[in-house]
């Protein structure tokens, strides 16, 4: 027997159906598909010359002290950020002392040794800059950036014994068991060994909560750093509102983990960054001067 299916296969033209047997009047067939284009999302930059990956660095930190700034948190001359330089790597830019974070242009930026000492740049840097962050990138290779600022939550939550950023939330999943905690105050930091104490509290972690004093992170990259520190202070927040209120439940340990395992990596670190990132470029364009 002759089906229709038969009957369309056959009857075309070099093998093609004949249409007339099967378009009914009025039909149009769809249009060819236009092939779509591809998907993408902001990616870290690579890099051609270190020239260019440091003016980057320098943009990036220019850009993350805007928005510390923006965010509240500095206090008086208090908080450093430092993004190590690409070539010579035993230096780190920073920003010069006494100048508020929401005025600093990648040229107001200072270059210090390992020893302390300007190497590029006319303005003076706050002591405790020196010792604490080249400590940190000291004990740390791997780290670009740092951060630490006297923020208002870090350190509320700096000041409660022992007390850790516990996994009460997504975003704090981030420090689930990658933040560590410096016991000792004893005055402004002003030499090398204070700060010795300090990168040893962060270990290979991300984090610590300085008692009495404020928070420290760390990152690959400036803007995975300044998305650390924003998040954590936040999270300290959310932390104390929650204490304040009632008993929070804590997220278990394998679900905090899994959650870290999404939002805490280097590259969730740096992307999360990116909005804020466009809205300080958008609003602060002397930054890059
Ligand atoms: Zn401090």
């Amino acid at each position: 027997m002759t089906t229709v299916a038969d009957t369309h296969a056959t009857t075309g033209v070099e093998g093609h159906p004949d249409p007339a047997l099967d378009i009914p009047p009025g039909y149009a067939p769809p249009a060819p598909q236009a092939e779509k284009p591809a998907l993408t999302m902001p990616l870290p930059p690579s890099f051609t010359s270190v020239a260019e990956e440091r003016q980057h660095r320098k943009e990036q930190l220019a850009g993350a002290f805007r928005l510390f700034g923006r965010l509240g948190f500095g206090e008086g001359v208090a908080g450093h950020i430092t993004a190590r330089d690409p070539e010579r790597t035993d230096c780190y830019w920073v920003n010069p002392f006494g100048m508020s974070f929401r005025h600093i242009r990648v040229s107001d930026l200072v270059l210090v040794d390992e020893a302390g000492q300007v190497v590029e740049g006319t303005r003076m840097v706050n002591t405790a800059a020196v010792c604490i962050h080249g400590a940190v990138h000291a004990a740390r290779p791997d780290v670009i950036a740092a951060a630490h600022a006297h923020s208002v939550h870090g350190k509320a939550l700096s000041s409660l014994p022992g007390v850790m950023l516990e996994p009460l939330t997504q975003d704090a999943c981030a420090f689930y068991d990658d933040h560590g905690r410096y016991d000792d105050y004893t005055g402004v930091v002003t030499d090398g060994e204070e700060g010795r104490h300090i990168a040893a509290a962060i270990g290979d972690r991300k984090a610590a909560i300085l008692s009495n004093h404020g928070l420290i992170t760390v990152g690959h990259s400036v803007a995975e750093c300044a998305w650390w520190f924003i998040t954590m202070e936040r999270s300290c927040q959310a932390q104390l509102l929650a204490m304040a209120a009632g008993t929070p439940r804590a997220i278990d340990h394998d679900t905090a983990l899994l959650t870290r395992g999404t939002v805490g990596g280097h590259l969730a670190g740096w992307f999360q960054l990116q909005p804020l990132w466009d809205e300080i470029v958008r609003s602060d364009p002397d930054l890059f001067d």
